[in-house]
């Protein structure tokens, strides 16, 4: 393989382009004015703030070793260690003590948080006693803990947290593609909460399980695509994928100068799955049609700037909680930006930032509100949680459609069948989001993966 076209300028694609860096002539086609995708920052009072993804695991090596790699490593930032804080039955209630998504590893430290009632605590007290029954399928997170811990601490501890982190509902999310580990458990029966405690893992890395970038998390895609060499196309929108006589790949693409055909051996789709699926079509039988299946979640990103001197009330404390969707809000998630980044406390000392996740792939209708809706609807919940919190002095909104892939259950095999199909043809790959995990360290490594099999297949 001489030459290879990336389709996607997103973190899974760049990744690809850096994997064949010195190996491969690489062009990137990406749709929008960046490259990036969901990783993407604006400018809030003058402060770079990110809009996207905005921390990076330190619990698997790919994220953070990719910023090491392309010379970003002195601007990994740790964030303020603190508490899970769930909005929960008319408070902000502190998670006591170590959980794994929400399940609590001691129950009863539970006692007078008010997370959970005393039925539900009970609950989940006996369920060390409850009877082993393995899995022998894939069943939604909810389904499979509900029978376990009970449907309150599904709905109060879980619920939010899966929420949280992809827009996700508990009850449709595949037990085995969101949860391996928990799903390990589940196969083998027997007591979720006791497995838990045995099997947890070494204490986080010092500085805790994620990490941010000073300056901005989207920093990172725009200096892995100048590190690579690739050749970068902004503003180029692939339409159509043709295989040429002689065995090559053509994309037909549309630029805002007019069409433009770029040829090569390799292709790699790093895209949205709906958008691999129209250009996969009809090459591969049946991918498309699995790539269509899989549901996406829309969110949105509003992040304010209050002056700390007119903040009416005391500077709440933490990096911010989440709120169950049982509760009916916009809101998903808050967090503090100002606590959590120090590098953000003191690029701006006189002003709180915080940011406002808000949708969930079961009420989506919200976002299609104008922005001032959603920073009006952002602000009133946040001051049912944290009382007086006065006027921001400024606002971003950032919509983000379709953007966060769902794991639905049976989402593992539905992966298997499209990497089957799509290994039929021959110098055609794919990766993303959509396979094998939506964070970003999940990403690059489905990019690196499918760049290697290319070059594995052409050795
Ligand atoms: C609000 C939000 C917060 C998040 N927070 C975190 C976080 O803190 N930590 C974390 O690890 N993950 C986070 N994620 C998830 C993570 O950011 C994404 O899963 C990841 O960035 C996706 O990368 P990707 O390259 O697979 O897809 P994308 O970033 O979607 O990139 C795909 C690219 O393809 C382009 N494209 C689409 N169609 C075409 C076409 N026909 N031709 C050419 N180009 C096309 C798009 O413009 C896009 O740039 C967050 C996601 C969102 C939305």
């Amino acid at each position: 393989m001489r030459s290879a076209i990336i389709i996607g300028g997103g973190i899974s694609g760049l990744a690809a382009a850096w994997e064949l860096r010195g190996t491969t002539d690489v062009t990137v086609l990406e749709s929008a004015p960046r490259v990036g995708g969901q990783m993407r920052s604006a400018y809030l009072a003058g402060v770079p703030v990110d809009v996207g993804a905005e921390a990076v695991t330190a619990l698997r090596p790919e994220a953070v070793g990719l910023v090491h790699e392309v010379g970003l490593g002195e601007a990994l930032r740790d964030p303020a260690r603190a508490a899970t804080v769930v909005w929960s039955n008319g408070a902000l209630r502190t998670f006591p003590g170590e959980h794994v998504m929400g399940i609590p590893v001691d129950p009863v430290g539970l006692t007078g948080t008010g997370l959970l009632s005393d039925g539900g605590i009970d609950r989940l007290r006996r369920e060390e006693a409850l009877p082993a029954r393995g899995l022998e399928r894939d069943v939604a997170v909810a389904e499979y803990l509900a029978g376990r811990i009970g449907r309150e601490a599904v709905d109060r501890l879980v619920a939010p947290l899966v929420g949280a982190r992809d827009g996700a509902s508990a009850d449709r999310l595949s037990l085995r593609a969101a949860l391996p580990r928990l799903a390990a458990v589940a196969d083998h029966g027997g007591s979720v909460i006791g497995a838990l405690r045995t099997v947890r893992t070494a204490p986080p890395p010092l500085g805790g399980a994620a990490q941010g970038l000073q300056g901005g998390l989207s920093r990172l895609p725009r200096v892995v695509a100048q590190a690579s060499g690739a050749r970068i196309l902004t503003g180029t929108r692939a339409q159509e994928l043709r295989r040429t006589p002689s065995g090559r790949w053509r994309v037909l693409a549309a630029t805002a100068d007019g069409p433009l055909v770029v040829e090569a051996d390799a292709v790699v789709c790093a895209l949205p799955a709906p958008a691999a699926a129209a250009l996969l079509y009809p090459h591969a039988p049946g991918a498309d049609a699995e790539l269509d299946s899989i549901r996406h979640a829309g969110t949105a990103v509003v992040t304010l700037a209050f002056s700390r001197a007119v903040m009416p009330k005391r500077i709440p404390q933490g990096n911010g909680y989440v709120v169950p969707p049982i509760e009916g809000w916009a809101t998903r998630e808050v967090t503090f930006l100002s606590n959590k980044w120090q590098h953000l406390a003191a690029a701006e000392p006189g002003l709180f930032l915080l940011r406002i996740s808000m949708g969930h792939i079961e009420e989506e209708r919200q976002l299609a509100l104008p922005d001032r809706h959603l920073i009006r609807t952002a602000v009133r919940e946040l001051r049912q949680a944290l009382g007086a919190v006065g006027e921001p002095v400024a606002a971003h909104v950032m919509r983000w459609e379709n953007a966060l892939p769902q794991y639905d259950v049976g989402h593992m095999e539905r992966v298997a069948r499209i990497h089957s199909a799509v290994r039929e043809l021959p110098g055609v790959d794919i990766c993303g989001a959509a396979f094998a995990g939506v964070d970003v360290a999940a990403c690059v490594a489905t990019g690196r993966a499918a760049a290697l099999r290319l070059l594995g297949a052409a050795a």
